[in-house]
């Protein structure tokens, strides 16, 4: 990969350089919000007990490099990818099928779709749906052609709680600060002009899906303001992203009342009203007799089994199911973010059988096309003839190291990789093997920058993941699109020794593209 001016990129630094840059970004960090709260093990809670401390989040001291025709690339095919992933939703019986595939070891996604069949017994009461996606990627060099060439390969496709939309927009804006700031001033300065930085409205286009969900509700009928309900998890870390995301909601004009609600306070502070049409009515904690309608449920909790200790935790999310608001996703969407959907949709089917991606979407576009190309190999771990080869290469000491083996699980942390995909097979009973997905790991060309994490600089080889986000209103009902839009960028990056890339989860870090 070229490097985005002429000379090595990033520098070399010397120990000056490094500490201004390192001033800079910090500074520029806190007074622009870049930020998490702490985690007891840097800053214990008896230190801070009335929870004022906030601090940087790790972020690339430089935009790494990025190719441009893959940037363009996934960004080409979002909204496909938005309009591919609304139709699986839609797909009842499809999903059902998912579901019966991997139920048997996995209680969660059991659980998720009763709460489905329970609200659909009763009848859904709203027919229009959110999704605020994003798709991941990372770049794959092929080989196999007479030139090699760059392309994105989806890592994976996200349907709820997609986070860093917030901290993204300002990871690009310090990056953007930086080159025009501090690099010029650098010993072996980058030229300034010579870096290509997109430009990643990802705050705004994030607000204007919810804002869409928001106008596309209509009128309370019960004569009460409406408002949008963040739903988050108590002991939220990295709330910053979603307050960015959230100041933008609000100051939308006419203002959009926006409030927070932890997940385990859902039935506490929420209720159905009697009606036919089963408003969701939201009373202000601290002063009950101000009453919302709530138009849009935008969850940021409740991906995963953690924010479902008990009975009360499903007996909460069947009360948002049931109601009116606009759910940022609904369980079904939900489900069709899982990876098993992924692992069908990107199988390749004989060449006489119809695609899987036409039963979803007109399968013979130039974007259709450029989306099935992002597809990489994924196999069933079922007893189906692919999935049973899909077992041998699992459990083969040497096969196993190309591979990634994935649960149905969101939110990082979840996956086995490489030599330990045999040992983890072997120690759950084969029954539940078919709950899982084995992919093959995509190898990004290598790319060097120096992380900023915990006032520390980390120099090295690192691994780009670009996510991209897309949001899409449509009628579950009638399948009627009312908004579909791309909406901005996320490149993580993570040591190249690492096997997750997670920011929350402590892996990664907060990175921008330079074009090359
Ligand atoms: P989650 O939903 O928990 O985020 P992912 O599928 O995104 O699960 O996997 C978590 C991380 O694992 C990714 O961010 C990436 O760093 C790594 N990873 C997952 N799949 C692959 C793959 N096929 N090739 C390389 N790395 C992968
Ligand atoms: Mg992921
Ligand atoms: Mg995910």
């Amino acid at each position: 990969m070229s490097s985005p001016s002429s000379g090595e990129y990033p520098p070399a630094l010397t120990d000056a350089e490094r500490e201004s840059l390192t001033h800079a970004t910090k500074d520029w960090s806190m007074g622009n919000g870049l930020a998490v709260r702490p985690p007891p093990s840097v800053i214990a809670p008896e230190a801070d007990p009335e929870g004022i401390t906030a601090i940087n989040v790790p972020v690339t001291l430089f935009p790494s490099p990025f190719p441009r025709q893959c940037f363009t690339q996934a960004r080409s095919v979002q909204r496909a990818y938005n309009e591919l992933y609304a139709a699986v939703s839609r797909d009842e019986e499809f999903l059902a099928d998912m579901v019966k595939e991997v139920i048997d070891g996995d209680d969660f996604i059991r659980n998720l779709w009763d709460v489905h069949l329970k609200v659909k017994k009763e009848g859904y009461t709203q027919p229009l749906s959110l999704g605020m996606f994003r798709s991941d990627y990372m770049v794959h060099q092929d080989t196999t052609g007479p030139t090699p060439s760059l392309q994105v390969k989806q890592v994976e496709f996200n349907t709820i709680a997609s986070s860093f939309g917030g901290l993204s927009a300002y990871t690009s804006r310090l990056h953007k600060f930086l080159a025009a700031t501090e690099y010029p001033l650098l010993d072996k300065a980058i030229p300034s002009g010579s870096l290509d930085l997109p430009e990643n409205e990802s705050v705004a286009g994030l607000a204007k899906g919810l804002e869409a969900a928001y106008r596309a509700y209509g009128e309370s009928e019960l004569g009460h303001p409406k408002c949008v309900i963040f739903l988050v998890q108590g002991d939220e870390r990295n709330v910053f992203d979603q307050r960015h995301l959230e100041y933008q909601v609000a100051s939308a004009s006419p203002a959009i009342p926006v409030f927070r609600l932890a997940f385990d306070s859902i039935l506490k502070h929420t209720s159905i009203a009697d009606t036919s049409k089963r408003q969701l009515v939201y009373r202000l904690p601290r002063n009950p007799s101000k009453v919302f309608e709530v138009a849009v449920v935008y969850f940021r909790a409740g991906y995963g089994p953690g924010d479902y200790p008990d009975q009360q935790a499903w007996e909460a999310r069947y009360q948002l199911e049931r109601s009116a608001a606009i759910r940022c996703p609904t369980v079904l969407t939900q489900l069709a973010g899982a990876k098993k959907v992924q692992q069908v949709l990107a199988t390749p089917r004989p060449s006489s059988a119809p695609s899987m991606l036409g039963k979803f979407i007109q399968d013979d576009t130039e974007e259709a096309k450029e989306l099935w190309k992002t597809f990489t190999n994924i196999y069933p771990m079922d007893t189906s003839e692919a999935g049973l080869e899909a077992r041998k290469k699992a459990l083969d000491p040497t096969l196993c190291q190309s591979y990634v083996l994935k649960p149905q699980r969101e939110g990082g942390g979840n996956n086995t990789y490489r030599g330990a995909i045999p040992e983890f097979l072997k120690s759950i009973p084969e029954s539940h093997w078919g709950s899982y997905i084995l992919m093959e790991l995509i190898t990004p060309p290598p790319v060097s920058n120096v992380i900023l994490r915990a006032g520390k600089l980390e120099q090295g080889g690192v691994i780009c993941e670009l996510g991209i986000y897309g949001t899409c209103v449509w009628n579950q009902s009638t399948g009627e699109v009312l908004h579909n839009q791309e909406a901005g960028y996320l490149l993580r990056t993570k040591g190249d020794k690492s096997e997750e890339g997670g920011v929350a989860a402590g892996y990664g870090c907060m990175d921008s593209c330079s074009l090359v």
